[in-house]
C-alpha cells in the first residue's frame, strides 16, 4: 500500500544546507520511495532548551513511499548517521535531524515512534515548511488540516 509521509528535517552543526540537501537526496532514493514535493529552508532560531545554540536550517518534504514506517524510521536513522550525526545528549546540535511528522492517517504510539510527531504541532518550524508543501493535509488525532495548526501558531 503506498502511503503519503511528511518528515521534517533541520540542521544546526557544520554545513547546514549541504546536509539538508544530501538529507533529501539520500532519502527520495530510499526504495519504492518518491520524492513529491519539498519546502524551502528555512533559517530558524533555536527554542527550548536548544537556546544557546547556532540557529538551525529547517526545511520538510513529502514522500509517496511503500515502506513500513518503522522500516522507514530505520533509513531516516541510516541517512541521519551517514551525514556524520553523532547521536549524544538529546537536544545537543546536530548535523542532520530527520523526524517522521505524519505516516499517512497513521497513529503509533511507541518510544521508538510516535507518530503523529507528538511535538509537529506546537513548532513553527516544522509547520511553516510543511504548509507550504502540503497545507491540506490532516492531522489524524486532532482533525485539523496542516494549514489551520500553522495558523494557530503564527
Ligand atoms: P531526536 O534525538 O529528537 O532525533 O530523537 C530520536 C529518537 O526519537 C529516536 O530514538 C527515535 O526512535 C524516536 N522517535 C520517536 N518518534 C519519532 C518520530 N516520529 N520521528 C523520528 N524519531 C522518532
Amino acid at each position: 500500500m503506498k502511503v503519503t509521509v511528511a518528515l521534517s528535517l533541520g540542521s544546526n552543526l557544520g554545513n547546514r544546507s549541504k546536509n539538508i540537501v544530501c538529507a533529501i537526496k539520500m532519502l527520495s532514493s530510499i526504495p519504492m520511495t518518491k520524492l513529491l514535493a519539498c519546502s524551502r529552508i528555512y533559517e530558524t532560531a533555536p527554542v527550548g532548551s536548544r537556546k544557546k545554540q547556532p540557529y538551525f536550517l529547517n526545511a520538510c518534504i513529502l514522500l509517496r513511499t511503500h515502506i513500513p514506517p518503522y522500516k522507514l524510521l530505520k533509513y531516516s536513522q541510516a541517512v541521519e548517521k551517514r551525514l556524520g550525526r553523532k547521536r549524544k545528549r538529546r537536544w545537543c546540535p546536530r548535523s542532520i535531524d530527520v523526524d517522521i511528522l505524519l505516516y499517512g492517517k497513521a497513529v503509533l504510539k511507541r518510544n521508538v515512534l510516535e507518530v503523529p510527531h507528538p511535538r509537529m504541532c506546537l513548532r513553527r518550524f516544522v509547520l511553516h515548511p510543511l504548509c507550504e508543501i502540503a497545507p491540506f493535509l490532516r492531522h489524524p488525532e486532532i482533525g485539523l488540516t496542516v494549514a489551520e495548526l500553522a495558523r494557530m501558531n503564527l
